[in-house]
């Protein structure tokens, strides 16, 4: 474990935190971030488990303070660099920020800017946002591919570098693409959508707000355009897997469920970079799908905090069958900092405990593969 501190962490999964989180007092409030249930008990619960009880030793002993009680106190006290510190002890140097996913939380470039010049902030950007702003505002198909086209080709233009796309589909439906073969087939080729189709489907997402599977002729459409953009921009896109909050069903989280349209596209040479995200408690199959095509790597973020007792022998799992240069660090880090912090602390622990029977120089090697190397190199950060 120690000589793993000194690796520089890239965490390639993660948000910004609540623009108040300094005020938070109750520890029922604080703990909050450890469930993703919605339920209120569920929430006030969460601080009791066996996870919440090792984050709250870790932070005593860290700010050497001799109680809980303590550590709300100085942090309540503090200002911005407590967040500099909870980052410098996981040694999490670089950030990828998901802002998609942000009621509450500070804007990216006020986040960035909290982070300090020291830390690298990236941006990945959400699909499903855009497909719907696209939609919403073009009326015919032509209009609505080529503001997609546009969008993404300007991505690179703002003061924070996007450096991945994500897809929540598993929100949207699920991942279960596999009874939707007969579109794959033209996958991305907009002659396979009549512009009535088109018109039919805009009519139902201006009332519901949202595209979905429900959808599926034109969500695969564009989901091709946004395909063909990232592997020829050699833009990795990052799909939400496992675990996550209840508008998922988890079982249609499962990266199994991908595989007929990762194999189809693969053999179509039209898969760009895949990141599954999360994969906890599917690790296995993501591990079999990273050991099986070159195009997909693996995280698993969230449950690096949320399921943290078991994160080593998840990483055992996962590199027991893909190589060590598909699986990345990540966080999913949320709401508080704390997030960030518990969820990079764990990677180095558990990676330290999986990987206790190599010689520390091999231990070192796949450690630093995992926490920074992989993700500079799929990144190209
Ligand atoms: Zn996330």
């Amino acid at each position: 474990m120690t000589e793993l501190i000194e690796i520089k962490a890239i965490d390639n999964h993660a948000h910004s935190i609540s623009s108040d989180y300094l005020r938070v007092r109750a520890e029922s409030d604080f703990f909050a971030f450890l469930t993703e249930s919605s339920q209120p008990r569920m929430k006030e619960m969460a601080g009791r488990s066996l996870n919440a009880e090792l984050l709250k030793e870790e932070l005593c002993r860290s700010f050497d303070v001799s109680s809980f009680e303590d550590y709300m106190t100085v942090r309540a006290g503090s200002s911005h660099e407590h967040l500099h510190k909870l980052f410098d002890l996981a040694s999490l140097e670089t950030l990828l920020i998901d802002d998609g996913f942000c009621q509450g939380f500070f804007e990216l470039a006020d986040f960035a800017s909290i982070c300090g010049p020291d830390r690298r902030i990236y941006r990945v950007f959400r699909l499903e946002a855009l497909f719907e702003e696209a939609i919403t505002g073009e009326d015919t198909l032509q209009g609505c591919l080529t503001f997609v086209r546009e969008k993404l080709s300007n991505l690179s233009t703002g003061a924070i570098n996007t450096v991945a796309l994500k897809s929540v589909l598993a929100y949207r439906g699920g991942l279960s693409l596999s009874d939707k073969l007969p579109e794959l087939e033209s996958f991305g080729d907009p002659a396979s959508l009549p512009e009535a189709d088109y018109t039919e489907f805009r009519g139902e997402l201006l009332k519901s707000r949202r595209i979905d599977s429900s959808h599926a002729p034109l969500y695969l459409l564009l989901l091709g355009e946004a395909f063909r953009f990232a592997k020829g921009a050699h833009l990795p896109v990052q799909i939400h897997c496992g675990l996550g909050d209840d508008d998922a069903l988890l079982e249609e989280s499962n990266p199994l469920k991908l595989q007929p349209f990762i194999r189809a596209l693969s053999r179509l040479a039209k898969l760009p970079k895949l990141v599954l995200l999360h994969t906890y408690p599917y690790v296995k199959e993501a591990a079999y799908l990273a050991s099986m095509y070159e195009e997909i790597y693996f995280d698993l973020s969230l449950c690096s905090f949320l399921a943290a007792p078991a994160l080593s022998q998840s990483i055992k799992e996962a590199l027991a069958m893909a190589p060590y240069e598909k699986l990345l660090a990540g966080s999913d880090g949320h709401s508080q900092p704390e997030s960030h912090f518990w969820g990079m602390f764990n990677y180095r622990s558990g990676l330290a405990e999986a990987l206790q029977g190599c010689q520390a120089p091999l231990r070192e090697k796949i450690a630093e593969s995992v926490l920074c190397r992989n993700a500079s190199l799929l990144y190209r950060i």
